[in-house]
């Protein structure tokens, strides 16, 4: 066989494996969204089908032997070509499942299944200790997998090669010790301030209804296409791509707080407006999708913060709100509006924390994780410790376990190394909306007469339509001119917050 022949039989197949994905996409949105809940079972049959269908033909033998055909071609002459970035990342993941042995991946499955039910249920209870021993038994599998992936680094970095490729805990942990340095004493600045919003204005009645027409005509106004793409309800917001032409966003309401609902849809939005900008013509192969969850992330930050919080936002999008929500807010101005979306103050719960105080929340569940892993911290210290590290780094402490280290669903799902992707996300955001400020004149005018798409169209340039071509660091250098830095996101939340709280 030619390498040309072997590199179709590759497209063939990677084509095949993402229509797979593509089906169990659309059961597991349907399962949050309109399921009954009769149907449980047999849908946990259907999605076992489908992921054990997708595990033969990923790690089917052939698609080695036409790796290596192809790999000793000129298909991979030019190393950022279509075709030699699809070979290099089908190696990467063809590499990745075929190290992990069957019983393994089904053992995690298994335990990852009733675990999150065991969490469900703990976290309801406050009751660390019935979820105590599930987590150790997730942690001893991750600890597994972890060798059978590792190439002899850290353990850690194996499990966080899944979301974020090629990415380094070492790396990550001095860049995040570099914002650390500065967040604290910005966060103490804040917490000092006399100056203060009023958050409870965000408190009052806002119709469900209302939310969501206004929800939906900020996405569609920023890009998000409703003809390819739908808004639905669950309990916790989430983004899938279907595929070309149907990605779906969704998220939760609450009819005595704008925040939620409101900055959820920008979030998902935003990873939608991703999704909907991905290549069609690559779909099916690594150059048509996502490069990291940092990269994803990024996306949905940036819509939900600095383009969904920023004051030229709401100077047109405020009139509107008052109209939309007129007995609630005709006695707001724009800037208590604006002030109230942006209020800081440390809190306990990760997912509902400011922009700020964010990051710090991430860089302890980053610990915590590699110690876990490691064996540095055994199971059964994470309450105190977690408790410690709140104290330590936010002056704030969990009064019991389910607003501490029972919060998060992940380590439950057995995603470890999946944390540091949120505040790479954000670090990644920081830096595009700087360089994106720098080359597209003045973007604020453009937001305050509801134009985003110079902003949208620079991103799909720079980010979306390249697919898997550069790994994350080297998309975001290419796209701003340096590697990833602290800097811009430390600059931009000083600035921010500095005029807000008048510091
Ligand atoms: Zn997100």
């Amino acid at each position: 066989m030619n390498a040309q022949s072997a590199y179709d039989q590759l497209t063939r197949c990677s084509r095949e494996q993402t229509l797979l994905g593509s089906c169990s996409a659309l059961l597991g949105w349907d399962e949050q969204t309109y399921m009954p809940a009769g149907g449980a079972q047999h849908r946990g049959e259907l999605m076992a089908y489908l992921a054990g269908l997708h595990h033969e033909k990923a790690t089917d033998p052939r698609i080695g032997e036409w790796l290596s055909e192809a790999e000793q071609s000129d298909l991979v002459a030019d190393p950022v070509s279509p075709a030699a970035v699809n070979i290099r990342e089908w190696r990467r993941s063809f590499d990745r499942l075929t190290r992990l042995p069957r019983t393994l991946v089904e053992e995690m499955a298994r335990t990852t299944s009733l675990a999150q039910q065991e969490w469900i249920e703990a976290r309801k209870g406050s009751d660390f200790e019935r979820f105590r021993h599930w987590l150790a038994k997730i942690v001893g599998l991750k600890q597994r997998e972890a060798e059978c992936l590792s190439h002899g680094g850290p353990l850690y970095d194996a499990l966080l090669d899944e979301y974020e490729p090629g990415a380094k805990s070492r790396e990550i942990a001095n860049l995040f010790a570099a914002l650390k340095a500065e967040l604290v004493p910005l966060v103490a600045a804040i917490a000092g301030a006399t100056r203060r919003p009023d958050g409870s204005l965000l408190q009052r009645e806002y119709p469900v209804d209302r939310q969501r027409v206004f929800g939906e005509a900020a996405a569609s106004a920023v890009g998000f296409d409703f003809q390819k793409g739908r808004l639905d309800t669950t309990a916790h917001p989430f983004c899938t791509g279907i595929g070309p032409g149907d990605c779906r966003i969704t998220t939760r309401f609450d009819a005595r707080c704008f925040s939620d609902a409101f900055f959820g849809i920008l979030h998902e939005t935003g990873h939608g407006l991703y999704d909907q900008g991905l290549a069609p013509e690559h779909y099916g192969t690594p150059m048509g999708e996502a490069v990291s969850l940092g990269v994803h992330e990024s996306q949905s930050r940036l819509w939900e913060n600095a383009v969904g919080r920023s004051l030229p936002f709401w100077e047109h999008f405020f009139p509107l709100a008052r109209q939309v929500f007129h007995e609630t807010l005709h006695d707001v101005t724009l800037d208590a509006f604006h002030f109230a979306i942006n209020h800081v103050a440390p809190s306990l719960i990760r997912v509902q924390a400011d922009e700020v105080t964010y990051n710090l929340h991430i860089l302890i569940r980053f610990e915590l994780e590699q110690s876990l892993l490691s064996g540095d911290l055994a199971v059964e210290d994470l309450p105190g410790t977690w408790h410690d590290h709140y104290f330590r780094a936010l002056g704030v402490a969990p009064r019991n376990d389910a607003e501490g280290c029972l919060q998060d669903i992940h380590w439950s799902a057995g995603l470890f190394g999946y944390f540091p992707t949120y505040t790479l996300g954000n670090l990644f955001a920081a830096q595009l909306m700087d360089q994106a400020r720098h080359e597209l004149g003045d973007l604020d005018a453009a937001f305050a007469q509801c134009e985003f798409q110079p902003l949208l169209g620079w991103l799909r340039a720079k980010v979306h339509r390249h697919g898997r071509r550069y790994h994350a660091p080297q998309l975001i250098a290419q796209a701003t001119g340096r590697p990833p830095d602290h800097q811009p996101l430390v600059n931009m939340l000083r600035q921010k917050y500095g005029a807000l709280y008048g510091l």
